[in-house]
Formats: C-alpha cells, sequence, structure tokens
C-alpha cells in the first residue's frame, strides 16, 4: 500500500509499466524507479480578508534524486491531491531526463482555487507554502518553478519568502520568476515556443504548410494562449477553435487572436466573448482542425473521444491529457503525428534549467541566446524520439518515456543502492 492514489496516478503507473515491459525492466526494480522518493504534505493556515481561519492542504513529491536537484512546477487547484502531484513529479523525471536535464523530477501545489483568492490572500498562501517548504528546497536539492495556478509573482514571493529566511537573496532557489529579480529573457513564453516550434517540425513532416493549416487550444494559461499567439503571428496558423475553463469558442473561419488577447487582458477569461462562435466545451476537442493542442489539465482525450478526433497533429501542451486507453486508440488509428507531453510542453522545464544556471554564474544570456539554445535541445530531443519509434515500430510516446526512464535506470545501476 502507499499513499498514492486516484485516476492520475494510476495512469502514470500504467504509462510506466507499458514502457518497462517494453525495455524489459525486470518487475523487482519497478518500484525502485516509479516510486518517489519522498512526499511533503502540509497544512497551510490562511487569514481570510472576512475575518476567518481557513486551512489548504499543500503537497511537494519530489521523484528522484539520482541525476541532481529535483526540479518541477508549483500547482493551485481546487482538486489537487497527493496522487495527482506524484503522477505529475514522476512525468517531470522522464521529461527532464528525455531534454538531457542534470534533474530528478518534482511537483508541488496547493488545494485551493487561486481565482477565489484575493491578492492579499494569495500572497499569505504562497508564502506559507513556501515557508512549510524551507527544510525540503534548496537549488541543490529542489527547485521550484510556476505551473497551473501560478505565476511570475507567485515566484517572487517564494523567492522573497526563502531567502527573508537565509538572509540574503537566493535567486537560484526558483526559476520562472520575473527577469527583475533573477529570471531569464524567454523564459514566459518558453513553454509556448517550445509547443510551437515541434508543431513546425511536425508539419513540416507530414509536409503540412503552416500557413494553410488551422489550429484548436484547449486552454488559455500561460501555454495555451503563448503557444495560440506564437502559431498565429510567427507561422501564419489560422485558430479556429479555442477554450477556457469557463467558455469554449469554434469558428472555421478563424478566431481574431488579438481580439481575444485584449478581452481576457480586461475580463480575465474567456467567457462572454461571443455568442456566434460559443460551443459546448466538451465539442471542442473533437471539432476539425489540422492541429490540436491540449493546453488545460490531465486526461481529456480519452476512449471515449479519441477515436472522434478529427486533427493531424496532436501537440500535448498540458501535462498527461491523453490516458493510456486513448493512446492506443490513436495508435491503432496511425493518422495523427504526436508530440507527446514530456517532449511537447519540455520547453518550459528548459528554460527553466537555462535560469537556473545563469542565476548560479550570475552570468544573463540574451532572449536569443536563450530562444536558440531552447530550439537546438528541442530538435535533437525530436529526431531522437522520431528514430527511436521507427526503429522499434512504437508510437511517440513510448519512445520518448523509453530514452527517458533508461537514462534514470542508467543512473540509479551506476550509483548503486545505498548502504
Ligand atoms: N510546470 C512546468 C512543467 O510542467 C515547468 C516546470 C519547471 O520549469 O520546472 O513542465
Amino acid at each position: 500500500m502507499s499513499i498514492y492514489s486516484g485516476p492520475v496516478f494510476a495512469m502514470a503507473q500504467e504509462q510506466f509499466n507499458l514502457v518497462a515491459d517494453y525495455i524489459g525492466i525486470e518487475s523487482e526494480h519497478r518500484d525502485r524507479l516509479l516510486y518517489p522518493k519522498r512526499a511533503i504534505s502540509v497544512s497551510i493556515p490562511l487569514h481570510t480578508d472576512d475575518g476567518q481561519t481557513k486551512v489548504f492542504q499543500g503537497y511537494r513529491v519530489q521523484h528522484h534524486l539520482t541525476l541532481g536537484p529535483t526540479k518541477g512546477g508549483t500547482r493551485f487547484s481546487p482538486q489537487l491531491d497527493v496522487g495527482e502531484v506524484a503522477a505529475l513529479a514522476i512525468w517531470m523525471s522522464w521529461k527532464c531526463a528525455l531534454a538531457g536535464l542534470p534533474y530528478g523530477g518534482a511537483k508541488g501545489g496547493v488545494a485551493c482555487d487561486p481565482n477565489s483568492l484575493s491578492v492579499r490572500e494569495l500572497e499569505a498562501v504562497s508564502r506559507r507554502y513556501m515557508q512549510e517548504m524551507i527544510p525540503f528546497v534548496g537549488p541543490n536539492t529542489d527547485v521550484m518553478a510556476p505551473d497551473m495556478g501560478t505565476n511570475e509573482q507567485v515566484m517572487a514571493w517564494f523567492m522573497d519568502t526563502y531567502s527573508m529566511y537565509k538572509g540574503h537573496a537566493i535567486n537560484e532557489i526558483v526559476t520562472g520568476k520575473p527577469v527583475a529579480i533573477g529570471g531569464t529573457a524567454g523564459r514566459r513564453e518558453a513553454t509556448g515556443r517550445g509547443v510551437a516550434h515541434l508543431v513546425k517540425r511536425a508539419l513540416e513532416s507530414i509536409q503540412l504548410d503552416s500557413s494553410r493549416s488551422t489550429a484548436i487550444v484547449q486552454g488559455f494559461g500561460n501555454v495555451g494562449s503563448i503557444s495560440a499567439y506564437i502559431l498565429a503571428r510567427e507561422m501564419g496558423v489560422k485558430i479556429v477553435g479555442l477554450s477556457d475553463h469557463t467558455a469554449a469558442y469554434y469558428d472555421p473561419a478563424g478566431l481574431p487572436i488579438d481580439v481575444i488577447e485584449r478581452y481576457v487582458a480586461e475580463k480575465r477569461n474567456l467567457a462572454g466573448w461571443s455568442n456566434e462562435s460559443a460551443i459546448d466545451p466538451s465539442e471542442l476537442l473533437t471539432r476539425e482542425c489540422d492541429i490540436l493542442i491540449p493546453a488545460a489539465t490531465e486526461q481529456v482525450i480519452t476512449a471515449t473521444n479519441a477515436s472522434r478526433l478529427s486533427c493531424r497533429i496532436l501537440a500535448e501542451g498540458a501535462n498527461g491529457p491523453t490516458t493510456p486507453d486513448a493512446d492506443a486508440i490513436i495508435e491503432e488509428r496511425g493518422d495523427i503525428f504526436v508530440l507527446p507531453d514530456i517532449l511537447c510542453n519540455s520547453g518550459g522545464v528548459i528554460v527553466s534549467y537555462f535560469e537556473w544556471v545563469q542565476d548560479l554564474q550570475r552570468l544573463f544570456w540574451t532572449e536569443k541566446e536563450v530562444n536558440d539554445r531552447l530550439k537546438d535541445i528541442l530538435n535533437v530531443t525530436l529526431d531522437r524520439v522520431i528514430r527511436r519509434a521507427r526503429k522499434d515500430g512504437i508510437s511517440h510516446r513510448v519512445a520518448a518515456m523509453a530514452i527517458g526512464i533508461e537514462k534514470v535506470r542508467e543512473g540509479k545501476k551506476l550509483r548503486g543502492l545505498f548502504p
């Protein structure tokens, strides 16, 4: 029995076992690779603006420390539990290893709805969460970053809280910070830029012209919105579908991305933007497009809708959007070029790594250097995934995960088992 349960953890486990079968990991070595090194659970009390006291649950799961410190985002979302956080930490491990970053995976978060908190309440929750985590994190132990429901401002509060306790500025404790306090140029756009770059490569591979292709983006947070902007503005892709947690829109003639950007800047979400193009959010993913980008949450492409997907490229901006059942259907269909999550959204953590390196060296790069190096890593990694998939006749997901898992396995084998 472990403390990890729920559908998302079960999915991470199922994916791992599929890959472990393929690369031949003996059952006695599976638990050592799969189960997290440690999980921290804390209660976070808050004085609310209306004078009450509320307690939120916070978590941090550190998957493995074999290759370096752990690395991963902090998520603020209402239904968060330790099983989901553990799955996300495990996926971070395969993602970092696949990209060749010297990290294990981690993930953390607070079960709260950040949209229902005032700025003062959000700051208090963020600071108390970091304060509770001080004994367990550090620039050489575990480095946090943004994820769903958190942003640069939350990272600035984390960095300040940690630094105040230590007595001096420690910029390298988190990544995804504002540039003014040691963040890197290009980090805010990095995940979306990576998604767009890989989509460009996928379009080339199936010989589709970007200026004649269409995209649907599910989720309009940092990853979804920036992916949509870069696809539309730099690649000439027509965005035909968009959604967030409040609304979904589809128009085969194209949605006006600039108008929508201004609308969201003012209203904070997509609700009420248009009556004509509004659709039932559950229909968005199966509408017709060339490029489908789930950039919201886990398990949205399932056995129920996988056979009805009407796209040529599936670019997973989110972590874990496609269930193993859906994977089997997509593989059987054979007509969709899949950019699996641990590759597709790895631009974020790759540029986080650049930020950490720059902070440690106190030497900062230009945005061009950041973007060029990001593209270099993504190109090499995509090529490796495609080659491996072709060679062994496996899906891109299995190939990507296999490369990541093998790297961690080798590290554990070389270091041996203490004592
Ligand atoms: N939260 C992001 C992810 O899921 C970024 C993590 C990081 O930059 O450390 O990959």
